[in-house]
């Protein structure tokens, strides 16, 4: 196919499933070894960055983030910058300021959030790797309800350089693709020490060295309010990972259930934090009443650019971090952070790996996301939520369809650094698993 050919039918993907903000619509693509998207809170020198948000309309960054950079580097070619929920804040993609993600396998159904737009580029596009971040479960949600695999590495094992930040301490890239074989190519391309964070990791390279799993424990509390045709699924899984020669045990993690509340804390409070600096006056929209006071400015461009769920999260953030009420709710969430993670260890010293659901539901109609209330929709993170508080990696693997022919995924989660066992995993799966792909017809 010529690069004319190959641009315009991109075009006509993404007028129907709307994955993109900003896309390669012209130019050449001439010799790239391969096509790639990221989504859209990574900062890239040549298109819009927006991070979903109307606040940052018109931003062009003068600066690739270093996974882009990285990409770009091996032979890469960045081709979109995908589609996602304002800062991040959000499950189903919902919440951008430019238009909703289609779901590859009814376009009337959610991709999933935050990182919406790159499960879908990573589904619809052939070939293709898409690069999502995850900061309570935006990468593993959206591959689920895609049907694509996606992983999350180790906290710190990929600079966050060029990252619009929606929580520091828990925002992690990672990479969504229907072939696991590219997020074993690919994930060692963008790891490593970046002297632009300082929290990227200190610890050894990431090795590949196909080391396979052996054991794998289930929480008893993961299976729990969990809809039926995903329980089918993800049982018929455990019987297929039996047959693969892996010990499955069921485990008692009652700590897990704690997760949720913590992490909306602590994500919050950074996040208010983090939006304090659009005030419309560095970064994309800049218009407003110039003769007003500083405050009352700042104040309306706010009003005005910032999305509903952006301002819940500021005021939740802001009210959990104040004076009087931080022991109570700011450092209390640290506090069960820990108990998280030790309770990970515990399970980690006699299996390699924490095996739940990946949402508790498959991808949801828009009808039935509007009906949703807030908590509701956080909820729905109740098994993507803990490997994020706790910093470990985990992988989602499709692992069935239901009667509707929506995917259903299943969530691996290994000790901190050890990406290896996940990205094996998913190969050893993906070689009895009968993976579909979503019919693209334009
Ligand atoms: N749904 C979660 C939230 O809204 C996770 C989002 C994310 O990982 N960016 O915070």
């Amino acid at each position: 196919m010529s690069d004319a050919d190959t641009l315009s039918k991109l075009s006509r993907i993404n007028d129907k499933y709307q994955m993109f903000n900003d896309f390669c619509r012209d130019g050449e693509l001439g010799d790239a070894k391969f096509l790639f998207s990221v989504k859209d809170n990574l900062t890239s020198a040549e298109y819009e960055t927006c991070a979903g948000s109307r606040i940052l309309e018109g931003y062009r960054p003068v600066f690739d983030a270093t996974c882009i950079a990285k990409l770009k580097a091996e032979g890469g070619k960045l081709i979109g910058k995908a589609n996602m929920d304002e800062f991040g804040f959000g499950t189903f993609s919902t919440n951008s300021g430019f238009g909703i993600p289609r779901n590859p396998f009814d376009l009337s159904r959610s991709c999933g959030g935050s990182s919406g737009g790159s499960a879908c580029a990573a589904a619809v596009i052939d070939d293709h790797i898409s690069l999502g971040v995850s900061t309570g479960g935006s990468i593993c949600c959206p591959a689920s309800f895609c049907g694509t695999y996606g992983i999350v590495p180790s906290y710190g094992r990929v600079s966050r350089y060029g990252l619009i930040d929606y929580g520091n301490s828990l925002d992690k890239i990672g990479i969504l693709a229907m072939d696991p074989k590219q997020m074993t190519k690919y994930l060692p391309v963008i790891a490593g020490k970046d002297k632009e964070d300082p929290t990227s990791c200190v610890q050894p390279e990431l090795k590949i060295t196909h080391k396979k799993m052996k054991s794998v424990a289930v929480p008893r509390e993961a299976v729990e309010g969990i809809a039926k045709d995903v329980l089918d699924a993800f049982n018929k899984a455990l019987e297929d990972l039996r047959s693969m020669g892996i010990d499955v045990e069921y485990v008692d993690m009652p700590e897990l259930k704690y997760a949720m509340p913590a992490y909306y804390i602590l994500a919050t409070s950074e996040a208010s934090t983090n939006l304090a600096r659009y005030v419309g006056m560095r970064y994309g929209q800049q218009e407003g009443d110039l003769t007003l006071g500083f405050d009352d400015y700042f104040t309306s461009f706010r009003t005005q650019y910032f999305g509903d769920e952006a301002k819940r999260r500021i005021l939740l953030g802001t009210y959990t971090r104040m004076e009087g009420f931080r022991d109570r709710y700011y450092a209390k969430a640290l506090q069960v952070r820990m108990v998280v993670i030790d309770a990970y260890k515990k399970v980690f010293a006699d299996h390699d790996a924490v095996l739940t659901p990946t949402m508790p539901f498959v991808s949801p109609k828009f009808d039935d996301i509007s009906r949703m209330t807030p908590v509701e929709s956080y909820k729905a993170d109740f098994l993507t939520v803990p490997p994020n508080l706790a910093g470990t990696p985990h992988l989602n693997c499709p692992c069935g369809y239901n009667a509707d022919g929506m995917p259903i995924g299943m969530q691996f989660v290994t000790d901190h650094w050890n990406e290896d066992q996940l990205l094996t995993m998913a190969e050893e799966w993906d070689k009895q698993f009968e993976i579909r792909k979503a019919e693209v017809s334009l």
